[in-house]
């Protein structure tokens, strides 16, 4: 059967999610535009500083009346469960709302976004009874407990690339361990989240541990931030918003920041690979997927001499080979990008880098060929220098430069960027060669011979440098949502 679907047959789950109830009202609306063909489909109502306070005193409220953070951490951890199977059973519904209202394919929003979001509340579910305090080595007489406590109540704000896969890190994270959340999704994908929020009720979670307020950055998102019964931020965007939240953390009570921002990773690739493409293929695929609108995008690929032109030839035959379309046809392999602003952006980055000097091999503008949505051309950019505006700048498009070396130690230095270490690929045949690039280059996450995330939770993702502060996956983020109460106790 087809994953096609009629994009007017998807209710729009629109409004705040308030104490296990939809509130539609707000001080404003923003127009809600569908990315595939840039319609407005809905008036997204916005959360000023009153709106945002309601909720979150709300949950404060809920964490303590409904003993979500008191309660044996095993029965929390079932309700968690029950919700990853609701999520899993309303696959077809999410996966399309996912769809309609985010630059997400059915396809993939069905293999990857659906079952992702429902295994990482799993995943963090399984933290709950299994990671406790500590006993502390004192002196005979004494006993010294560090007990691990929730927070109370977390802030999360997401942005646009994932929707789902991203709500369900943070929320995930923070629920297991006890705290309620207050999540502000993108205001360009508002969705899927409330729609989560429900289904969290459905599945027997209290009403007010997980709440939604709609908005943009500088009413809503400030305003949570800035609330003084929000004890930790958990915050995935752009590095320029980081700071900004990390500004509003230190005004408003100094509350713990997880940062997640940008980045703009190498893909280091030496003359020995085994399989010229199939490592083309993983190159492809990191630059191609969404987009090219992924925080770990391998946007810079920087390879040795020996191989560049089969490595070029390989590249630019995938990145001719695409599928655009809107993202409710099942054919659609290749996504839209989320807004005309966001392709003009991309778009601006390509014409200056052009305009320094570097050459378009593949690409170098927006499609010409669909005439709604803004489809941008995968595009490969050679004859660049690392001042390039493509080389430094983040573009978040599908927009890869190519950089040439010819020693090691020149790929290694090429591969560090000054301001971003979110992420970097290594491909080579020799461990050593490999092992001494994985040491040398500083990212948060290296790749050797693949490139991107598998289904393995229980590694932890988070940046360097300007990319972030803080882990999202793996038991690091379960702990962040904790704090650790010292206990001394003399008998
Ligand atoms: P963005 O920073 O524009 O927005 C992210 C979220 O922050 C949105 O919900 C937005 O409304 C909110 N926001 C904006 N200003 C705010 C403010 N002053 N206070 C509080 N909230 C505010 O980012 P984006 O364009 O939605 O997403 C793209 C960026 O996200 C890219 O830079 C990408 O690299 C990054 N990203 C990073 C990761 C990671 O794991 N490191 C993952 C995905 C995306």
């Amino acid at each position: 059967m087809s994953l096609s679907f009629d994009p007017a047959s998807v209710r729009l789950p629109n409004g705040h999610f308030i104490g296990g109830e939809l509130v539609s009202e707000g001080v404003d609306t923003l127009p809600f535009v569908r990315p595939s063909d840039e319609r407005v489909v809905a008036d997204l109502p916005v959360a000023d500083a009153a709106i945002v306070a309601r909720a979150v005193e709300n949950a404060h409220r809920a964490q303590r009346a409904s003993g979500w953070g008191t309660m044996a951490p095993r029965d929390r951890a079932r309700l968690l469960r029950r919700f990853a199977e609701l999520i899993e059973a309303k696959g077809e519904e999410l996966g399309r709302l996912e769809a309609v209202s985010s630059t997400r394919p059915i396809t993939a929003a069905m293999a990857y976004d659906v079952p992702a979001t429902a295994e990482a509340f799993r995943f963090f579910a399984e933290y709950a009874d299994k990671s406790g305090g500590e006993v502390a080595a004192t002196r005979a007489d004494h006993l010294g407990l560090i007990i691990a406590e929730p927070y109370g109540v977390v802030a999360a704000i997401t942005p646009w690339n994932f929707p789902l896969s991203m709500v369900s890190w943070k929320a995930g994270a923070a629920m297991a361990a006890g705290n309620a959340v207050v999540v502000k999704p993108s205001e360009m994908t508002p969705f899927s989240t409330v729609r989560l929020a429900e289904l969290a009720i459905e599945a027997g979670i209290p009403a007010g541990i997980f709440n939604v307020v709609q908005g943009d950055g500088q009413r809503t998102g400030d305003a949570l931030c800035r609330h003084p019964l929000i004890a930790k931020i958990s915050f995935t965007g752009s590095t320029a918003t980081g700071a900004a939240i990390m500004r509003a953390s230190a005004e408003s009570g100094t509350k713990p920041v997880t940062l997640e921002l940008g980045g703009k990773s190498p893909q280091l690739v030496f003359a020995d690979i085994a399989d010229v493409e199939r490592t083309a293929g993983h190159v492809s695929g990191s630059i191609l997927y969404n987009g090219g609108q992924v925080c770990v995008a391998g946007s810079r690929l920087i390879v040795q001499r020996g191989v560049e032109a089969p490595m070029l030839e390989a590249l630019a035959r995938r990145f001719r080979d695409i599928r655009p379309g809107p993202t409710w046809e099942a054919e659609t392999g290749f996504a839209p990008i989320i807004s005309r602003r966001q392709m003009e952006r991309v778009d601006d980055i390509v014409r200056r880098t052009l305009e320094a000097g570097a050459t378009a091999l593949v690409g170098g503008a927006p499609m010409a060929y669909r005439n709604e949505g803004a489809f941008y051309q995968p595009t490969i950019l050679t004859d660049v220098t690392p001042d390039m505006p493509a080389v430094r700048e983040e573009v978040f498009g599908p927009v890869l430069t190519v950089q040439s070396f010819e020693t090691e130690a020149e790929g290694i230095a090429l591969a560090d960027h000054p301001d971003y270490g979110l992420a970097a690929g290594v491909h080579t045949g020799d461990l050593g060669k490999a092992m001494r690039a994985m040491r040398g280059i500083p990212a948060g996450t290296v790749w050797i011979n693949r490139y991107g995330r598998t289904a393995d939770f229980a590694i932890p993702t988070g940046g360097f440098k300007r990319s972030g502060i803080g882990k999202d996956l793996g038991r690091a983020a379960f702990e962040a949502n904790q704090r650790h109460k010292s206990v001394l106790i003399e008998f």
